[in-house]
């Protein structure tokens, strides 16, 4: 039976765990070609194995996405050897969060970083191919926190608007292009990303908050992307906010 993406492309940042993860494989089942990257290279090639094992075509390429050499590399590589790029899931990020009187500079840099200027960076690398096709989608991962700012996510919410400003910016500049923009908000999911905050009561009360819901898993993420990336070319989705149903 044909797939919504049997032909295309698909990059995923950070599909070491959690939502990159997700995303990969259910772009792979969509019938997409899809790179995984991140910077645990073990992961990514375990990854891969499990998608081809499942029937599926995909690429692992180490890369770290505060390097623009690294950035650059995934996307000429996966051209190379996947033969284009329809699909480019920004995903990679990190969340260090602490209020500002306790937070950490390098913290916040890494933060900018990976979660906007990673962001930015592959999706300057991939845009001039999509561009010259007529037709791509770029789908930047943001969050709750791109559209309003709680205690201790300050520097957090800071790239996550960031992100989402960003996006609408690039979503009119290509809106005559025939390529898509998304913005995904995802609310609570389980994944690792909790488990890096540095600030010992943040985390703790971050957890605490966690335990008390039922919290989203990766898949369902996944399934948005899915949504978002396989509609008819005259549909954009352009921002997907959602939650776990009992998150206030
Ligand atoms: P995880 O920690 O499970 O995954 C984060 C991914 O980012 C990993 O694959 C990690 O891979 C990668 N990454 C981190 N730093 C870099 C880097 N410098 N270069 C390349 N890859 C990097 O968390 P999630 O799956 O939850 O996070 C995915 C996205 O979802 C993030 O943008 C996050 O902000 C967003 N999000 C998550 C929510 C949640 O509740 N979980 C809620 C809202 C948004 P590696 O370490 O191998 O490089």
């Amino acid at each position: 039976t044909p797939h919504d993406l049997d032909g295309d492309v698909a990059l995923v940042t950070g599909a070491s765990s959690g939502i990159g993860r997700a995303t990969a494989k259910t772009l792979a089942d969509a019938g997409a070609a899809v790179a995984v990257t991140a910077r645990r290279t073990d992961r990514i090639e375990t990854l891969a194995e499990e998608i081809e094992d499942e029937g599926g075509e995909a690429l692992a390429i180490t890369a770290d996405v505060t390097e623009t050499d690294d950035v650059e590399r995934m996307i000429e590589q996966t051209r190379e050897e996947l033969g284009g790029l329809d699909v480019l899931v920004n995903n990679a990020g990190v969340m260090l969060l602490a209020p500002v009187i306790r937070a950490d500079l390098e913290d916040l840099q890494q933060m900018l970083d990976v979660n906007l200027m990673g962001l930015m960076a592959a999706t300057r690398k991939a845009l001039p191919g999509m561009l010259e096709q007529d037709s791509g989608h770029i789908v930047n991962i943001s969050s709750v926190a791109g559209r309003r700012a709680n205690e201790t996510s300050g520097g957090y919410a800071a790239t996550k608007f960031g992100v989402n400003a960003f996006s609408e910016s690039l979503r009119k500049e290509t809106a005559d292009s025939g390529v898509r923009v998304t913005v995904i908000e995802p609310g609570a999911v389980d994944t690792e990303l909790g488990q890096h905050i540095p600030d010992e009561q943040v985390q703790e009360r971050m957890a605490e908050m966690v335990q008390d819901m039922t919290v989203l898993q990766p898949e369902d993420i996944a399934a948005a992307i899915r949504y978002a990336v396989t509609q008819p070319p005259r549909v954009s989705v352009n921002e997907l906010l959602v939650r776990p149903t009992d998150q206030q």
